[in-house]
């Protein structure tokens, strides 16, 4: 499975916020979109980072609640991992595990086309699995 169909079977948009958005607002965005990061977009579209709930929990640690009124900026990831439309499911479930990480922007050509978080990867693994079992078991019941 490639990620550009994974895409089609999710809502379309990328939920993003400004480097200047505040942490508080950052955590009213993640729950009131029911999720776990944001891509961090500046000017002109930029991608600047991407911040995480995982990035507000460590630095809540070092600062407190004085975190809330802190700009994203100030506790994002700069360098985003991303990829292309056209990799597949499992490559992508590679570089999360690999790298630790529970989101990957998907890039095409510059622009950001969607997001997958590992929960998207969990759910088209198991539908594809499930699918193959079924055919197996179709196939020996007419043997
Ligand atoms: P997560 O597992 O997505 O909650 O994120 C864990 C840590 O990795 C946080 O510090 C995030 O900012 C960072 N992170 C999450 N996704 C990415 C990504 N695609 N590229 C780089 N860093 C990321």
């Amino acid at each position: 499975v490639l990620l550009v169909q994974l895409l089609r079977s999710k809502p379309s948009g990328v939920t993003t916020v400004s480097p200047n958005t505040t942490v508080r607002a950052l955590l009213d965005v993640l729950a009131e979109h029911r999720i776990g990061a944001a891509v961090v977009v500046g000017e002109e579209s930029r991608l600047e980072g991407i911040v995480s709930e995982r990035d507000v929990v460590r630095k809540l640690r070092d600062h407190g609640a004085g975190l809330l009124d802190m700009g994203v900026d100030q506790i994002m990831t700069r360098e985003v991992v991303t990829c292309g439309p056209t990799s597949s499911v499992e490559d992508l479930m590679s570089v999360m595990t690999e790298r630790r990480i529970r989101h990957v922007p998907i890039v095409e050509q510059g622009a950001l086309v969607g997001i997958v978080s590992i929960g998207d990867v969990v759910k088209s693994r198991i539908d594809e699995l499930e699918g193959e079992r079924n055919d197996l078991i179709s196939y020996i019941g007419n043997r």
